[in-house]
């Protein structure tokens, strides 16, 4: 458990469907609660299709960036 493992792409895409399903989104590594943070530069109305998102596992620290397309819903 020393390792600085990442997460699997099968992990990710969990993570990934739970943030987008806007459920609890829990590491698949340790089920530590993650908490999502915008990443973006800090500018409002930049108008780019997409945004970040910095997942980061409260648990064990692992972390994970997501680019998520707008345009569904908000
Ligand atoms: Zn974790």
């Amino acid at each position: 458990m020393a390792e600085s493992a990442q997460y699997s792409p099968i992990q990710l895409a969990e993570i990934k469907d739970a943030f987008i399903a806007k459920r609890d989104v829990v590491c698949p590594i340790c089920g530590g609660r993650m908490t999502a943070r915008p990443i973006g530069g800090g500018s409002f109305g930049l108008g780019y299709s997409r945004k970040r998102e910095w997942l980061i596992c409260g648990g064990c620290h692992r972390s994970a960036i997501f680019d998520f397309k707008r345009g569904t819903r908000n």
